[in-house]
């Protein structure tokens, strides 16, 4: 295996153990794997395979290099704020007959325990960036709920009727249920209304 460039020197206590947080790094060490070094996006962590064989050091410098790489990627992939209105209008035209019009829809990062937000008084709509790890579909799911906030602010029977014009607003429900549970985390959609 070609060894990388020394990000960091090698009598650096750190060396070979996971750099400080942003961004969380798990870094599974696997004896069956034998030439290639992997990385994914685990929710808020990014996971490093390695194999058994690396040195502390060769191990850090994957590392350093993986999480960069993913790192490089989602910035380049990461949707802008244009693109979550422009979702919004198509999404609210499909499933909600074009009658919810928000004045904006934006991604927030601090939004831990909710996956959106509506303030139906002011028409806008707040999407948690941590829905940007998960499929489209999902994304999908909670613009529509929030969107439909703008019809029915409380989650009363027709709330959900429009909800489930979406088709596949149950499975997306079931998605961020496990994913919340997984994580030991709250699920909540938005504010109990
Ligand atoms: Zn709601």
């Amino acid at each position: 295996m070609a060894v990388l460039p020394d990000s960091r020197p090698d009598d650096d206590p750190r060396s070979g153990s996971v750099p400080p947080c942003p961004p969380e790094v798990e870094v599974r060490r696997s004896a069956r794997r034998r030439r290639t070094v992997s990385a994914y996006r685990d929710g808020g962590r990014i996971v490093v395979l390695v194999p058994a064989s690396l040195t502390r050091a060769e191990e850090a410098d994957w590392v350093a290099t993986m999480v960069a790489r993913i790192e490089r990627s989602e910035q380049r992939r990461r949707p802008s704020d244009d693109d979550l209105m422009g979702r919004a209008r198509s999404l609210s035209d499909r499933y909600l007959g074009g009658l919810a019009v928000p004045e904006s829809v934006r991604w927030v990062e601090n939004q831990s325990t909710r996956w959106g937000s509506c303030t139906p008084g002011e028409r806008t709509i707040r999407i948690s960036s941590r829905l940007q790890q998960m499929p489209q579909w999902v994304v999908d799911y909670v613009i529509v709920h929030e969107l439909a906030h703008l019809v029915e602010a409380h989650h009363n029977e027709r709330f959900w009727a429009w909800v489930d014009n979406y088709p596949q607003a149950e499975r997306a429900k079931g998605y961020l249920m496990g994913w919340s549970a997984a994580r030991d985390e709250p699920d909540e959609p938005d504010n109990p209304g």
